[in-house]
């Protein structure tokens, strides 16, 4: 099991962890700042640096039991299991992941209606809602930028499942039904405008996604609208 330092702190760019397995053209360490794909958001890329050698880190998924893996580029010279290194992802790419990340979270409290799907990269996102209305562009427009400008705080909180079972009324303003049975769930808060359960990384608040345009809607079925949203900077 991988110690997910990104977890509780987003913003942390690297970090100094041991190797504890080898794979084929992966890494695994006790400790990482790389995010592994999931929920809809690519996996970390970076590198990853010892006594004055490095190997980049082109991909992060998951492996069996909790193990975080950093996919190797081509040839790479490996570390030693035991050996110290540093784990440092690029953060020009992760920051623009969690300004698309948080943006789909505003965008999902914009539409009011089901989430079906949903895809991050750090120049073009996507969500899918579960609606036969249009969508009224320059109105969502809108509402996204004066959600940006309010500069909303952002939080991640865990709640036990006892706790949620005492505040139901915490579940009717979630669009996604948390995933009980773990013990514990981890919430995303934008505060006074979105609670639902998230394992991804975002931005401490609205403020900083900073430029985001809504761009091309599709019709993906009688009841599936697609909203693309881009970030130009
Ligand atoms: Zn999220």
């Amino acid at each position: 099991m991988t110690d997910d330092l990104f977890r509780n702190d987003a913003y942390a760019r690297d970090c100094t962890a041991a190797v504890t397995a080898v794979r084929d053209a992966a890494l695994v360490l006790d400790r990482t700042v790389f995010y592994p794909m999931g929920g809809g958001q690519p996996g970390d890329t970076g590198r990853i640096e010892w006594d004055g050698q490095s190997v980049s880190v082109v991909d992060t998924r998951y492996g069996e039991a909790g193990e975080i893996l950093h996919l190797l580029g081509p040839d790479p010279v490996m570390p030693a299991v035991g050996q110290e290194v540093r784990a440092v992802i690029d953060w020009d790419r992760r920051h623009r992941h969690m300004r698309m990340h948080t943006a789909l979270h505003l965008l999902g409290a914009v539409l009011p209606y089901g989430v079906t799907g949903g895809n991050i990269s750090a120049a073009k996102s996507r969500l899918d809602f579960d609606m036969e209305d249009t969508v009224d562009k320059a109105a969502a427009q809108a509402a996204l930028d004066a959600l940006v400008a309010a500069d909303h705080p952002v939080r991640c909180r865990w709640i036990s499942d006892e706790e949620l079972d005492r505040q139901p009324e915490l579940v009717r303003t979630m669009s996604v039904q948390p995933p009980r049975g773990q013990g514990r769930v981890r919430l995303l808060e934008i505060e006074g405008v979105d609670l639902q359960p998230c394992g991804g990384t975002h931005l401490a608040s609205t403020g900083e996604v900073g430029q985001v345009r809504i761009g091309k809607v599709e019709k993906k079925g009688r009841r599936n609208r697609r909203v693309n949203i881009h970030l130009d900077d």
